[in-house]
């Protein structure tokens, strides 16, 4: 049992912390579906969403988690015995190319294991497709299990090198909102987004957005049924075909002032900024504790290819699940648990876990989960390095 004084926290990649604000907003009675307010905030909407992702092409509203997100995009991407070629850094990755092969796509994979991919071997395996018959990459942006992330604009121009003709589809469920994402300049053809990471709402809403040559592809593509398929929910002839029936309302005024709040208040360089700025504070934590060989680490080496939001660690000996279950119980602090590392029956298994610093997060935060978790370290006497508080502080404070 938590403690049943102070708030709680929710510490794991998804569902985040919701604002009160975005709360306060889907707290109301339905509004009239057929006219007024909510045509123009439905409108405001898709613009917002649109700058979100910095593209000037097409985007769409589901009702559904992620998954049902990806496969949403993959209706409207294949048809039955198409070919893919699946690249994948991580448990979701993995998630999204076997739905596809699960629908009927031939799908290659391309398994970096827990590593960022390397454009190169990208590359490599399309130049192979000498009949060029892949229709489409498959890649996740921020892998939320093993909190890689990966450089998106490399490997597109490793696509566009060879001179193949396969479009980009990019899961950015967990990064949307959080790490930079620029859908046109970096050559996007299909992201995929959800709402209850980064965007700080409930599950419920699945987000799409497609490129002028994904939306033509869409017309042929022969996995499409009526209700997922995107083009009346791209190009309505009334308002009711942006949701193939009844609109998400109280999500729709949560997902309004979210938008709001990211767009036009923060902004998306601050947004991205702050999200940079708290986990290099959590990382430089980590340095900390796994100095002097206690073996704590992160899972990914290399800065540059580590989401800013979520971050996968080692506690060894069993260590994250007896620290996960201490936060829990005496700090009110429940972190991630490991994803893809080990099986749950395996001993090994209590060896990970997981951060989640996405969407509504600030200094306080961070500072709160990463000050519980010394405690936590010091109370169950896990071995671990010194000065991890001020290595956070530091780090936040910009000073290097
Ligand atoms: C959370 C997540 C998903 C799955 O989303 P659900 O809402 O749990 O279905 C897929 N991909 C990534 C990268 C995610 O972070």
């Amino acid at each position: 049992m938590p403690p049943i004084t102070g708030r709680t926290y929710l510490a794991i990649p998804g569902p985040s912390v919701i604002p009160d604000r975005v709360l306060n907003a889907m707290h109301r009675v339905s509004p009239n579906i057929y006219e007024g307010e909510i045509i123009g905030m439905t409108e405001t909407i898709f613009t917002r969403l649109k700058q979100l992702a910095g593209t000037r092409h097409h985007a769409a509203i589901y009702i559904a988690n992620g998954h049902g997100g990806w496969e949403a995009a993959l209706t409207n991407m294949f048809s039955r015995g198409d070919r893919a070629l699946g690249v994948t850094t991580g448990v979701f990755g993995m998630g999204w190319a076997s739905a596809a092969q699960r629908m009927g796509v031939a799908v290659e994979l391309l398994d970096f294991g827990r590593q960022a991919a390397d454009p190169e071997r990208i590359a490599a395996a399309l130049k192979a497709d000498t009949d060029k018959a892949i229709r489409y990459v498959l890649v996740t942006h921020v892998d939320t299990a093993s909190s890689v992330k990966n450089d998106i604009a490399a490997i597109r121009r490793a696509m566009d090198s060879v001179g193949h003709p396969a479009l980009l589809a990019v899961d950015a469920i967990a990064s949307l909102g959080c790490d930079p994402l620029h859908m046109d300049d970096w050559g996007i053809d299909v992201l995929v987004g959800a709402s209850q990471k980064g965007m700080m709402l409930p599950p419920g809403l699945a987000l799409l957005w497609f490129s002028d040559k994904a939306l033509a592809r869409a017309g042929e593509a022969d996995l499409a049924t009526p209700y997922w398929s995107i083009g009346p929910r791209v190009r309505p002839d009334a308002y009711w075909q942006y949701f193939g029936g009844t609109p998400p309302t109280q999500h729709l005024y949560g997902l309004h002032e979210a938008l709001t709040m990211i767009v036009e208040e923060e902004g998306l360089e601050a947004l991205w900024a702050r999200h940079g700025r708290l986990a290099r504070s959590i990382w430089a934590a980590f340095d900390a504790w796994g100095a002097d060989g206690s073996g704590i680490a992160l899972n990914v080496r290399d800065p540059a290819a580590r989401g800013h939001s979520v971050t996968a660690a080692t506690f060894p000996n069993g260590g994250a699940g007896r620290l996960r279950a201490w936060l829990e119980q005496e700090a009110g602090v429940t972190l991630g648990i490991g994803l893809g590392m080990a099986l749950p029956s395996e001993a090994a298994y209590g060896d990970y876990l997981r951060i989640g610093h996405m969407g509504h997060v600030n200094a306080h935060m961070v500072m709160g989960v990463l000050g519980t978790m010394e405690a936590g370290l010091t109370a169950l006497t896990i071995p671990h390095g010194k000065g991890a508080l001020e290595a956070a502080a530091k780090a936040l404070s910009g000073a290097s």
